[in-house]
């Protein structure tokens, strides 16, 4: 059972050989990204319905960004278009 579970090892090895003395030391898990100081993060179509703080509309049935700045408690929903244009309206 499992055997083959493993069969990755030995390209990751590779890998690891191939980066030895280099340090990635990525901070920020994969599917994350920072941006501005913003922790970024693309979230795909939800049931739930989000309040985008860019146009003050509802971020319903769409693939979207979530942003936050230190607390992912604290994470906001945005429209990608807005996220992508936040320095031109952004929140008060
Ligand atoms: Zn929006």
């Amino acid at each position: 059972m499992a055997k083959g579970s493993r069969r990755s090892n030995r390209a990751a090895d590779a890998m690891a050989l191939l980066k030895a003395g280099d340090d990635p030391a990525p901070r920020v898990p994969s599917g994350e990204r920072v941006e501005d100081g913003w922790t970024v993060r693309s979230a795909g179509v939800s049931d739930r319905v989000y309040r985008c703080p860019g146009c003050d509309h509802e971020v319903v049935a769409v693939a979207h960004v979530v942003a936050w700045l230190h607390d992912p408690d604290d994470r906001r929903h945005w429209h990608t278009p807005c996220w992508a244009a936040r320095s031109r309206r952004r929140p008060r």
